[in-house]
């Protein structure tokens, strides 16, 4: 960082606000987390300065014996933290992974199901704007509008009138348990592939606080910067190691070029981690906060979308209280505190307005706050919902959200010199 305040002053100026604004702000981005030092050592290393097209051995460039060894180190890790036999270390991104998937397993024309992007699926899972929706004729489920969660009856009748190609599960805004033998059931009797995009729960899959898809699913799809706490990227996973070969082949020479080295060695540093016993005390932790949180807001008066929480994410369903998520999501930043505004199930609102809030736990669980603080938080977002014109609260809850980002320090010992 002494070398870039010197010779690159304004981005070494906005990555020392970058650093600020982290350490001040209430994370609770549900898709967001904090790497270690580690981790961004990899990936900030001479890693990124090397060709390696190709897999471990299998190069179209010279020198990469040190690059083989990571990336090795990545697979063999990324298969022992989900029991997969087969991994594929190169996406650049989830997106990445879920295409890379489709062109292994897809022809322009089929059929696909996933869930609705309103009712917490995501773009790349059919929406008519992503090439999932462009390229292929995407069909959706969504959830019960009774429960809010998966009804897997409705899923069944759904496929059977549809019959997909690819039928996918694992999404972006659902804060329950995903029965992954259901799918595979549903899938089996309509002849379909099944997907798992875990890229919201995969810590929590890796650390058994969620099952895996992996008995079940042809193939997962994760990234590995939410609840995995790795650098961003993505990773694809089978247990067919014949599929394993044509997914390899998808992703390079299918849909990408020369492979992020550098990330992946980052990659490999964060299933390291995510491997030791800290990191399942970790991802339990991440639940039971998510859970006190949804407890606190549900006790002042603010519903939650399904009842409440399995995983690290909670939705707020704002109509309640005759809010927009677009106001909600103005007010809590206002207080420094970063959420997403985010669509609930049947929402009669656009998706730049909407009617919900999503928050997540696995941010602030990094920097090691526990049940007690994230009642806290609750009782913070609802005092700013509950009384939006009252600058006194707005006062009152900047300065809780002050007092809890001082108790508990992120990055300390990270110094981001600022050009004189
Ligand atoms: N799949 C799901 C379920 C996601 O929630 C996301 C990102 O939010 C992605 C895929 C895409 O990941 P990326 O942003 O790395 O492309």
């Amino acid at each position: 960082f002494d070398f870039l305040a010197e010779t690159d002053p304004a981005i070494a100026t906005i990555i020392q606000q970058e650093l600020q604004r982290q350490q001040d702000h209430l994370e609770l981005i549900a898709s967001e987390n904090f790497t270690s030092a580690a981790v961004m050592a990899a990936q900030g290393s001479v890693l990124t300065n090397k060709y390696a097209e190709g897999l471990p051995s299998k190069r179209y460039y010279g020198g990469c014996e040190f690059i083989d060894a990571a990336e090795t180190l990545a697979i063999d890790r990324a298969k022992q933290l989900f029991g997969a036999a087969h991994a594929n270390v190169q996406p650049h991104s989830g997106a990445q992974a879920n295409f890379a998937v489709f062109l292994s397993l897809l022809e322009p024309g089929d059929t696909i199901m996933g869930m609705d992007l309103s009712h917490g699926g995501h773009l790349t899972h059919g929406s008519p704007v992503n090439v999932s929706g462009k390229w292929f004729k995407a069909q959706h489920y969504g959830v019960s509008a009774e429960t809010e969660q998966l009804d897997y009856d409705q899923i069944r009748a759904l496929a059977l009138q549809h019959r997909p190609k690819l039928l996918i599960c694992g999404y972006s805004a659902y804060p329950r348990v995903i029965e992954f033998d259901k799918f595979r059931a549903i899938a089996d009797e309509v002849g379909a592939y099944l997907l798992a995009d875990i890229a919201h729960i995969a810590g929590l899959v890796a650390t058994g606080h969620h099952p895996s898809p992996i008995p079940y699913c042809d193939v997962v799809t994760t990234t590995t910067h939410k609840t995995l706490r790795g650098p961003r990227g993505g990773l694809i996973l089978t247990r067919d190691a014949e599929l394993g070969k044509k997914l390899d082949k998808a992703v390079f020479p299918g849909s990408q070029g020369g492979p992020l080295e550098h990330v992946i060695a980052a990659k490999a540093v964060a299933f390291g981690e995510a491997l030791k016993p800290e990191f399942k005390t970790y991802s339990g932790q991440v639940i039971e906060n998510a859970r006190a949180l949804a407890a606190q807001l549900q006790a002042r008066g603010l519903k939650t979308v399904s009842g409440g929480t399995d995983n690290h994410l909670l939705l707020v369903d704002l109509r309640s209280i005759g809010m927009t998520g677009k106001l909600a999501d103005q007010l809590v930043s206002g207080v420094n505190i970063t959420a997403n505004k985010n669509t609930v199930p049947f929402d009669p609102e656009s998706p730049f307005v909407t009617s919900g809030l999503r928050l997540g736990s696995p941010a602030m669980t990094t920097r090691g706050m526990g049940q007690t603080e994230f009642t806290e938080i609750g009782n913070i977002i609802a005092d700013r919902l509950l009384s939006p014109d009252d600058a006194t609260v707005a006062q009152d809850c900047r300065q809780r959200v002050a007092n809890l980002c001082s108790r508990f320090p992120l990055y300390p010992h990270l110094n981001v010199p600022v050009p004189a």
